[in-house]
């Protein structure tokens, strides 16, 4: 395959032990997750979600949270990152010892309500105060803004919203990354490239994007957003994904897909598609599920002999 001019460097975060995970009603063992967690170090991944500090009543599944940090294996040059909600989480994050602290800013006060029952002008006091924790204990910040492209409340999501509430953000956080996150899958690549462009014209911090795969536009929309200079992109091991507020949300984009994507295309994500596949297939059946890759349907082109 001619290979055209890669981007300088892609890398790909794996959220399936946290956004994978967090809504899967078959409850998951600690030790299963920490199989998982030395499983995604050993395929070569090198950023890891591990779990998330939100209130077990509500995510049972994320209750070991800090069993999870405690476990996971520390000398194998993976970053473990902890999702947090508000202070609370963060403190419990930065008392788990993880290696970055990702906040989740709703854009719409529809899914601030319904997510994380807050408003977007309470979110963006809460990330100010969590900002305060993480550089206190020195610990990397990042933003992922929920429901970016779209709102299974407020409906269409214009650009302009996005942006100004992911401005607020960096006006009052000091950040490390920001994401744009297709929360529900509803994004198209064009809306992607344009507003992902339009963030890159304010900001020089490293963009990353949260794909679904909802409505097969997850792909397309890497792309997009690629060509708009984003070079980090979150994605799960078998499509595992979804959210209880965000209706029809089908998995995250496959980590197996994506890695044989950019793969293919000339660029080193360090992460082994086969293996990833397979790793996708074996939690998914601990969750009772199909895996939802192309991949686990079809295998890796050109096949191995
Ligand atoms: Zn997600």
């Amino acid at each position: 395959m001619e290979q055209t001019q890669p981007a300088p460097s892609v890398s790909i975060v794996d959220v399936s032990p946290r956004d994978g995970l967090q809504n899967e009603k078959v409850p998951v063992h600690t030790q299963d997750k920490l199989k998982l967690i030395n499983e995604l170090v050993s395929l070569g991944v090198r950023r890891i979600e591990a779990v998330s500090f939100v209130n077990p009543k509500k995510v049972p599944q994320m209750a070991d949270a800090e069993a999870v940090m405690a476990g996971v294996p520390r000398d194998a040059g993976a970053s473990y990152i902890g999702l947090v909600l508000n202070t609370r989480g963060a403190v419990r994050a930065v008392d788990a010892g993880v290696d970055e602290m990702n906040y989740v800013l709703p854009v719409t006060d529809a899914f601030a309500k319904a997510n994380q029952n807050t408003t977007v002008a309470a979110a963006l006091d809460s990330l100010e105060e969590v900002s305060s924790i993480a550089a206190a204990a020195s610990i990397p910040l990042t933003v992922t803004a929920a429901v970016a492209f779209g709102c299974p409340y407020q409906g269409d999501v214009p650009g302009e919203q996005a942006l100004s509430v992911v401005g607020s953000a960096l006006q009052r956080a000091a950040l490390a990354e920001v994401a744009l996150a297709d929360t529900i899958g509803c994004a198209v690549p064009w809306q992607v490239g344009e507003v992902f462009a339009a963030l890159r014209a304010e900001t020089d911090l490293q963009l990353r994007a949260h794909l679904h795969e909802t409505r097969h536009t997850a792909l397309a929309n890497t792309y997009a957003a690629m060509a708009a200079g984003v070079t980090v992109f979150d994605s799960a091991v078998g499509g595992l994904g979804g959210c209880p507020f965000a209706p029809g949300a089908a998995g995250n984009v496959s980590t197996e897909d994506l890695a044989w994507m950019l793969g293919r295309a000339g660029f080193d994500t360090s992460i082994d598609p086969a293996r990833a596949t397979e790793l996708g297939r074996w939690i998914c059946a601990k969750v009772e599920t199909a895996p939802r890759s192309g991949l686990a349907g079809a295998g890796v082109f050109p096949q191995r002999v």
